[in-house]
């Protein structure tokens, strides 16, 4: 009897959880998950949380009721990982285990956005969603400007979506006298993602009248001014900043950092293992800094269904030797039009260079497929 603990109850920890559980006859073993939070949040819908289409509980579902499909859920904090000794400690307890995932994401600090301006918000977190629509709603006339902090952080193209929705939501109450306007640290827009995806991104941003600023990187937001680094000025009514992500506590104090990756787990690039340990796998946004990848929820979904058949395969001696998706598809509702880009990350994985991209396209009829997606997922699970 094995017992695979997965750490963390997101989009990694979800799937992979609930994939061994439904491959894994009980008398083989059993899964036990553990969170912090005792809930799932789609992240992908917070956007539309901070633009009033989506209340925060309806993009949450209680952990609880995976132990329908038998898996055990414990409601607490994860301090401390020794993978030699097989053992995870949490703030109550400390557990053994055969295999372990690790699936804690990024810690979005919102925080730790250098700012004290009462009109800066971040749509990142479900509170700082909420904190953007009450800004939003009472928003007349000016300037809104989009910004990143700093790399990494969750959904490279997520700012671009929240621009887009922003103008969207605009435009639908006659706010005609308001600028949206994204500043990124990136020369261009989605520079990491090639040629294709670029001139995509430019192409929209120009139909839809959103400018674009590049080489921005953050000073500090005071009194209505984004300062940058290199000492310009820009003015904005109203600001959404994506707050700095740092790696889950229990990996730095742990020693499973990797220090040319932010500090994010380190892993092998091709098995997902932490180097070492053949039993210990990392997957998600904990390991994307390591494997050259933004932080994607389609990314953890891949990997969370690899892990677990490799896990399922071991436990049963069949042979493991497949490799993981290494695909990428971003669905996007930008209001005017729904979007979809798909990439396959192999190069970028490897040797550090642009994924092989195509758009699939832009149109109002696309708008759907994101709804689509939301419904599919929170029915799949849970
Ligand atoms: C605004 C926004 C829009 C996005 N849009 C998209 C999109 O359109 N498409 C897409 O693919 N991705 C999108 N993403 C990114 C996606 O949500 C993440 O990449 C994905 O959730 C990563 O999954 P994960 O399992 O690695 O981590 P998470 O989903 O973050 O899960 C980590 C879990 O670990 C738990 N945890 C952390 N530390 C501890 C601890 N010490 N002890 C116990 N539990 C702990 C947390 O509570 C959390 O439940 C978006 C993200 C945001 C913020």
């Amino acid at each position: 009897m094995k017992r695979v603990v997965v750490l963390g109850g997101g989009i990694g920890g979800l799937v992979t959880a609930y994939n061994v559980a439904k491959k894994l006859h009980p008398e083989e073993g059993e899964v036990v998950m553990i969170d912090r939070t005792g809930y799932h949040l789609f992240m992908p819908s917070l956007p539309w949380v901070a633009m009033g289409i989506r209340e925060p509980r309806d993009i949450m579902r209680p952990l609880k009721i995976l132990e329908k499909k038998r898996i055990k859920v414990l409601v607490d904090e994860v301090k401390l990982i020794k993978p030699e000794e097989h053992l995870v400690a949490t703030n109550t307890t400390k557990l053994n285990y055969d295999y372990l995932v690790v699936s804690l994401g990024s810690i979005p600090r919102e925080d730790l956005i250098p700012s004290n301006d009462p009109n800066v918000c971040t749509p990142w977190t479900t509170d700082g969603a909420m904190n953007c629509r009450k800004l939003l709603r009472n928003f007349k006339k000016g300037t809104i400007l989009i910004t990143p902090v700093s790399w990494p952080y969750k959904c490279p193209p997520a700012p671009f979506e929240v621009a887009f929705l922003t103008k969207y939501l605009m435009d639908q109450r006659g706010a005609t006298d308001v600028k949206v306007k994204v500043a990124h640290f990136w020369k261009v827009p989605m520079e990491p993602f090639g040629p294709v995806i670029q001139e995509g991104f430019k192409k929209m941003l120009d139909q839809i009248g959103i400018e674009f600023v590049g080489g921005v990187q953050v000073e500090k937001f005071e009194n209505g001014t984004l300062y940058t680094k290199s000492g310009e000025k820009i003015k904005y009514d109203m600001a959404i900043a994506v707050p700095p992500h740092l790696p889950p506590e229990p990996i730095i104090e742990s020693g499973l950092s990797n220090p040319q990756a932010f500090n994010f787990m380190k892993v092998d690039k091709k098995s997902l293992k932490l180097p070492g340990y053949d039993n210990v796998y990392g997957i998600g946004d904990v390991v994307a800094p390591s494997l050259n990848l933004g932080m994607g929820g389609v990314f953890a979904h891949f990997q969370g269904e690899h892990v677990a058949s490799a896990i399922v395969d071991d436990i049963r001696g069949s042979y493991v030797g497949d490799d993981y998706n290494k695909g990428g598809l971003c669905i996007a509702d930008l209001g005017y039009m729904g979007t979809v880009a798909y990439c396959d990350f192999t190069k970028r994985i490897y040797q550090g260079t642009f994924p092989d991209c195509v758009m699939l396209g832009g149109g109002k009829a696309l708008r759907v497929l994101k709804f689509a997606f939301e419904k599919f997922w929170l029915t799949k699970f849970f």
